[in-house]
């Protein structure tokens, strides 16, 4: 084992809502959410992942949470950097810088947003940078033969952008982006509770009401809970009864663009790349598909059948990491990227 005198060889998958690093021959040895909590003045790093999470909304006025990926881009080079360099000396047991990296990117991604990615991986220590497209990364990592000349169909529900693609022959036919998919939908049910239970609930709260309570279907047996916040007017700490059925409309709502974009991928996908996906149906990816119903919403949507992953949150992470084992026979679904 010569690998550890020279660092490890990585498979990064640096979502907006969580950040998942595969080792070579360990698998997923970190997962956490994409959170960094930094001095103001002098943006040095407090703590990045967990630790982080638990300061956002709690901190004093010297010290900032922010997530630095936010809509699937590198909203802040400097900190994600520095969160990237944190995580992997994280799980390394003495600073090495990596070797080969492979880290996945949104697909509808830019070339200079590529060039930031690739310098970040860089700065960070890696001697070799290589990029996959995220749906891609899924569809491996759910198992799929993506070089046969097959259509499928993913669909990649993530914290800040949903991804839509279809692949066939170890490519992306075609894809879309849009940037509606889990946060929106915690921030949907903020506004919901202000606008018509007059109540203030911080987002760690909405999104645990909508990961236990958030449904798009009825449910065998419907759910009653108490949610706590501030009141609006009076501004004192208050507490209400709500309902899932209630919840269900309004999510029901939110979800419509991804539905809609669904539709729309389908309307232009060529015609023998539907029959296959008429057959196989879509799978679904990223934490937004554990949300109750939506497997069904989708598949009352388009009357295609619909899988979700067995384990959706690591999906990307597990496919781009197959990729490293495996770098020659995935070669020719990395993405080409000039190097300066
Ligand atoms: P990213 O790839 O952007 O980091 P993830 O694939 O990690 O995103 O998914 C994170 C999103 O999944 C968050 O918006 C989170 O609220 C959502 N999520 C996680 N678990 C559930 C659940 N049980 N029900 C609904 N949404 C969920
Ligand atoms: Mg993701």
């Amino acid at each position: 084992m010569n690998f550890s005198l020279f660092g490890q060889d990585l498979a990064i998958d640096l979502g907006t809502a969580n950040t998942l690093i595969w080792m070579r021959g360990k698998g997923v040895e970190l997962n956490e959410p994409s959170i960094v909590a930094f001095d103001r003045n002098s943006k040095r790093i407090i703590a990045v992942g967990h630790e982080a999470q638990a300061m956002v909304g709690r901190t004093h006025r010297d010290i900032n949470t922010i997530r630095p990926l936010r809509d699937g881009v590198i909203a802040d080079f400097e900190i994600a950097e520095g969160m990237l360099r944190a995580f992997i000396s994280k799980i390394s047991a003495r600073w090495q810088p990596a070797r080969k990296v492979v880290i996945c990117v949104p697909s509808g991604i830019t070339e200079v947003e590529k060039r930031a990615v690739r310098d970040s991986a860089e700065h960070a220590g890696a001697k070799e940078v290589y990029l996959i497209a995220e749906p891609m990364a899924a569809a491996i990592g759910v198992g799929l033969n993506v070089h046969e000349p097959v259509g499928h169909m993913i669909v990649d529900i993530g914290g800040g952008t949903t991804e839509i693609a279809i692949i066939s022959l170890s490519g992306i036919v075609i894809d879309e982006s849009i940037r509606i998919a889990g946060d929106e939908l915690t921030a949907v049910i903020v506004r919901y509770f202000r606008s018509a239970h007059n109540i203030i609930i911080g987002d760690r709260t909405a999104e645990n009401i909508k990961c236990k309570v958030g449904s798009l279907v009825p449910l065998e047996e419907e759910i009653y809970f108490e949610v706590r916040g501030r009141d609006l007017m009076s501004g004192i700490p208050k507490m209400i009864e709500v309902t899932s059925i209630e919840l269900r409309e309004v999510l029901n709502e939110a979800i419509k663009p991804i539905i809609e974009a669904v539709l729309a991928l389908l309307e232009k996908t060529p015609a023998e790349l539907s029959a296959d996906i008429f057959e196989r149906g879509i799978i679904l990816t990223g934490g937004g598909a554990l949300l109750k119903g939506l497997d069904v919403r989708l598949q009352q949507e388009t009357s295609l059948p619909v899988t979700i992953d067995e384990d959706p949150l690591t999906a990307v992470a597990r496919g781009t990491g197959i990729v490293l084992e495996n770098l020659e026979y995935y070669s020719s679904v990395l993405l080409k990227s000039k190097r300066s």
